[in-house]
């Protein structure tokens, strides 16, 4: 069979630094410590979400979501390895139930993208993910717990698995009956917008099951004409969007970048969800915004956007029964 699409851009992706760097025209003089940084969480990026960055640029927004640096090597007190208790809501490999009426399935490992800041960094994916000897478990769970409605697929990224096993998945999920809604979690489709295949949109289309797709983007430079028709694609198969980001430093921390990229989402048919305030993850600590500065940015964006923009601000507590609204 051939290869995909974009599985094949996938593979075409940067992972080494000096050429990312070297793409974007930019010197970096002493890049040992960022490459010692790219040990621990290797570098990632697909080329269609490079060629969004500005060259000659190190404090690109874009790039700086996903630049290795020597502030990931610090210790900071405080930022841990699972900051959000996921191992202890593990019900079994791959399946995470914290919340009333959702499970969260981590469906695989693999992401198209690293973001340094990510709170799954360290997550110890090899005995953890949802392999398929694993599915039937799930399966199980789900119907010994009639509270469940509502199934996220997760990861790492769920639009990673191929389009064949997705389908076979749904299919499955469909047909237990006390199931109401299912949710991707997936920064694909600002990545790598080709994901969206027909095949793809097919399967969302005919799915029984009220599908919600929360996608993930930090800042309005993301959202490319190709992300907007990808997009409008998954729309046009019955399915809401919603969109999550992380508060990160030196990235969006700024009200007029956060505005701008509630407008530009609902522009494209997609309505802010979270804003999440950093998980205190090892490694991301110089991305982080003190409370002072958080609550002030939290106010300009209430005095200046519409309700139905301004995504919900929220921080992840472990035991808590919901993300903690500020
Ligand atoms: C964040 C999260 C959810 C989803 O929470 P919502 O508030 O419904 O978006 C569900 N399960 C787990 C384990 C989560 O971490
Ligand atoms: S796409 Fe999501 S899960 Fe993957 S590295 Fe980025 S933040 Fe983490």
């Amino acid at each position: 069979m051939q290869t995909p699409a974009w599985q094949q851009a996938l593979a075409q992706g940067f992972s080494n630094l000096s050429s990312l760097l070297e793409y974007l025209q930019i010197d970096a003089p002493d890049l040992a410590q960022s490459i010692q940084a790219s040990q621990q969480f290797s570098l990632r990026v697909p080329r269609e979400f490079a060629a969004l960055m500005r060259k000659g640029d190190l404090n690109d927004p874009l790039l700086r979501q996903v630049l290795p640096s020597h502030k990931e090597l610090l210790t900071v007190a405080g930022f841990s390895t699972d900051p959000v208790g996921d191992r202890q809501a593990e019900h079994s490999p791959g399946l995470l139930h914290k919340y009333h009426g959702r499970i969260l399935v981590i469906t695989t490992g693999a992401c198209a993208v690293h973001c340094r800041y990510c709170f799954r960094r360290h997550y110890p994916y090899a005995g953890s993910t949802a392999t398929a000897s694993q599915w039937q478990g799930i399966l199980d769970y789900i119907q010994a717990n009639p509270s469940i409605e509502e199934v996220i697929l997760s990861g790492g990224d769920p639009l990673m698995i191929s389009d064949k096993k997705l389908g076979e998945w749904l299919q499955q999920l469909q047909q237990l009956p006390q199931l109401k809604r299912l949710r991707f979690h997936t920064r694909l489709p600002v990545v790598l917008p080709q994901r969206i295949t027909r095949e793809l949109t097919g399967l969302l289309q005919a799915c029984r099951l009220n599908t919600i797709m929360v996608i993930h983007t930090n800042h309005p430079a993301e959202l490319s004409p190709s992300v907007a028709e990808a997009l409008h694609k998954v729309a046009a198969a019955g399915v809401s969007l919603l969109n999550q980001s992380v508060l990160l430093k030196g990235v969006n921390d700024q009200c007029e970048t956060l505005v701008t990229l509630s407008e530009r989402l609902f522009e494209i048919g997609v309505m802010p969800y979270y804003l999440h305030l950093l998980d205190r993850v090892a490694g991301a600590a110089h991305f982080d915004l003190n409370e002072s500065a958080i609550q002030n940015l939290q106010l300009q964006l209430l005095a200046r956007l519409p309700g139905y923009l301004m995504p919900k601000m929220v921080r992840e507590i472990a035991d808590e029964p919901s993300k903690t609204p500020l």
